[in-house]
Formats: C-alpha cells, structure tokens, sequence
C-alpha cells in the first residue's frame, strides 16, 4: 500500500464512527500519546468519580457505603461491565488483586483441575512478571510442577498429555504478535489442557472473543487499555463450567461462601466470587469504572478495526518516511496477526525515543532495542499518526537522538 497523505488521515477521522470519544479524555495539549498501552489516558469523568467516592461515600458515608454506595459488591460489577469487551458472561469476571496475583490463582487452580499433570506449557520470552509467577508456582509445588518455555513456533507441538494448563499473552508486549485464541485453545482441549490467556494487550483494544474461541481462563490489566489509572485493580475470568471446581490457592475472607459468618473453616463462594482475596480496593475501582463506563456503548468490531487501521497507516508512513535510518518492523506487518501496538527496531531506539519524548510524542523503549508505540483506538485519530510520524523524521533527520541527554536511562523506560 502507497503511504498516505495528512489529508487522507483527516478523512478517515471525518468518517470514524468513534471519533467522539476522544473528547471523554483530558489529554494534555503538544502531546501525540503513544503509550495507552502501558498507562491508558485519563478520563474526563475520573477525578470527579474519585472526589466522590472519598469525600461523600467515604468521608459522610464511612462503613455504611459498604452497602449503601455498593463497595461490597463493585469487584462483580466492574467485573460485569468488562465482560462484554471480552467475550465473556456478566458473572465469569471480576475484578480483584493485580494480573500477577490473578495468574498465580487461575493458574494454581488449572493445577487441581487437571490432577496427574504435572506442566504448565508458555511461551519462551512472555511478559516477565508471567514468567517470574509461573516460577514461583513451579517453586511453590516442590517438583510436583514443571514449567516449561518453548519458542512461539514449538508451542503447538509441545502441548503433550502432561500439560494441564497452556499460559500466553494473547498479544505480545513487545512484537504485538497475536496468538490465534480459537485454533490455540481447540488444540489445548483436544490434548486434555486449559488455557489461561493473559489479555494486558488485548483487553479494550481488540474485539476479544474468550467464549467464541472456548477459553478456559484469563487475566488481565485495568491500567491499559482499560484506562484505570495506574496500578488500577486487574481483572480474572472463569468460564461458568469451571467455577464450581476451581479454588483459588489465596483463599481470602473475601471470596468466602459468608465471609461476615466469621466462621473459622473456608467455604469457598459460588461463581466468581470464589476468586476474590482480600478487602477491594475501591478508591481504584472508583477510577477503574469510571474507565470501563467509557466502553459502554463502544462496538469492539468497529473499535479493532480502528486501532488495527490506525498501526497499518503508522507502518506505512514510517517506512514511506523514515525507512531512510533504518527503522526495521518489529512487529507483524499483517494486521490479523497484531495486536494494537506497532513496535519498530533500531540500534539507537532508546536515546530516538527519548527524543520523541522531548518533542511530544510518548511512546516508550524495550530493551534491547525496540521503539514501541500504541494506538489506542478510543482517543487516538488518524491525523496524530501522520504529526507523530513528521516529529520522528525531524528527529532522525536532525539526529537530535545523538546528544549526551537522550542517552540517560530512568528507572521507568
Ligand atoms: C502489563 C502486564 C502485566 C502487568 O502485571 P501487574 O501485576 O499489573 O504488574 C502482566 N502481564 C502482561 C502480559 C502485561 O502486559
């Protein structure tokens, strides 16, 4: 495909059916934000949801918003209201606890579900706190649980007879490669193994389809594309076939069938609500629906089309524009086969990026030397990836990434 022009991009914003949802976010002006796929943007309606929530709910209502202001019951109705972004029932979600610490419970659970096997089968070069979870499982289970990692391309042949559950992250952070979930899962179940499918980069981006491809379970982030704020509370499905079996290994007060019996024996809650640990965190619900709420009448067809749209121009403008310094794809050029995220390599990626940074453009850096850039389809338009492509060949043409500043790392890259 020829690259397009700027006033190609204005058209297909004029034509985006989604294009007013940008005004429900307060993005800060001379910035192009390339990164709602590691902090999501800040809703309009948030701040004034939280002052609620503290002020009235908390400070006039104290312990009676329990009930009265529906704190007991928000990790099921957030959970509810991500559903249908997923493909999942209304009572197959909730939202408790971070991705890591609700890998750890749907994953220990797949164990005892799938007793006499003994592997949990991912991914060689997964996100690393997926990786770090599942060692520390294997750790936990004393050699009674054996991780193994293969490469992408050996996976499907190395789900065996000893696998009980098959753990991915449906979109790569990095390359933003797609697992097919449908063939995977089929493949998994024909060879008596779950699948727990981590949706970070997928959930409020694509059009996730979890009981259309037969998933058995997931996990995923709130700070994303979900725009939960950071460190927003993460988000567990269960299939309904497997709730009644699966316990969670962190058997809190709250996932118990009465947790106010105050009784000394753990009963665990039927459905989802099993899945619950601790007290919830209702400041960061209060953000993290007011994030979801945003979704409410969004078509997540139209809303992948949109994003996938979006990183075909952003491929074709680089490499119309800046192919000159050696940007390399590092991410499928087929939009089937990607997430919404579009990740280019170069030698000088990180200090390249540091310069974007400076001239407004925020996108980030993975190492070793991946410049990676989201399209988050909610408030992101056409034309900013036009402006955000100009921005790069003014920094690759000047080689402003050259000077000494651009070359200090911070803690967060
Ligand atoms: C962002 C992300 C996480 C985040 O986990 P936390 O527990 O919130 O830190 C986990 N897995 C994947 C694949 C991610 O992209």
């Amino acid at each position: 495909m020829s690259a397009p022009t700027r006033e190609d991009l204005a058209r297909l914003d004029a034509a985006d059916p989604l294009a007013a949802l940008r005004d429900a976010f307060d993005l800060p002006a001379g910035v192009i934000y390339l990164d709602g796929n590691s902090l999501g943007a800040l809703p309009r309606a948030t701040a004034a949801r939280v002052a609620d929530v503290v002020t009235r709910q908390w400070g006039e209502g104290l312990i009676r918003s329990w009930n009265t202001n529906g704190w007991i019951e928000a990790p099921m109705r957030v959970g509810a209201k991500i559903a249908p972004l997923i493909g999942a029932a209304p009572h197959e979600v909730v939202v408790a606890d971070s991705t890591s610490v609700n890998l750890f419970k749907l994953v220990a659970g797949a164990l005892t579900v799938r007793p006499g096997r003994a592997t949990i089968l991912t991914e060689r070069g997964n996100f690393p706190t997926d990786l770090y979870m599942l060692q520390g499982i294997e750790a936990l289970f004393r050699g009674a649980v054996r991780l193994k990692a293969v490469a992408a391309d050996d996976l499907p042949a190395a789900i065996d007879a000893d696998v009980a559950a098959v753990v991915l992250t449906h979109v790569h952070y990095k390359s933003a490669r797609r697992w097919p979930m449908g063939a995977i899962t089929r493949l998994a179940h024909g060879r008596g193994a779950l699948t727990v499918w981590d949706l970070s980069h997928s959930a409020g981006a694509l059009a996730v389809d979890l009981n259309g491809a037969g998933a058995d379970l997931a996990v995923g982030c709130g700070y994303k594309y979900l725009n939960g704020g950071p460190g927003a509370p993460a988000f567990a499905f269960v299939a309904e076939r497997h709730q009644a079996a699966l316990r969670s290994p962190l058997s809190g007060w709250m996932g118990h069938a009465e947790p106010f019996a105050f009784s000394d024996a753990y009963v665990a809650a039927p459905g989802i609500r099993r899945q619950l640990c601790g007290t919830p965190a209702i400041l960061g619900l209060a953000a993290l629906e007011a994030g979801v709420d945003l979704f409410a009448k969004v078509d997540m067809t139209a809303l992948e089309a949109k994003a996938l749209a979006l990183g075909d121009r952003f491929i074709d403008l680089v490499e119309a524009r800046c192919g000159f310094a050696g940007m390399r794809l590092a991410s499928p050029r087929e939009a089937a086969a990607r997430g919404s995220h579009v990740a280019f390599a170069h030698r000088q990626a990180y200090a390249i990026m540091q310069a974007l940074i400076a001239r407004g453009v925020i996108g980030d850096f993975r190492a070793p030397d991946l410049l990676r850039f989201g399209f988050a389809p909610l408030y992101l338009r056409f034309v900013d990836v036009w402006d955000a492509v100009t921005i790069m060949r003014e920094v690759l043409e000047s080689r402003d990434y050259e000077h000494e500043r651009f070359g200090a790392f911070s803690a967060v890259t």
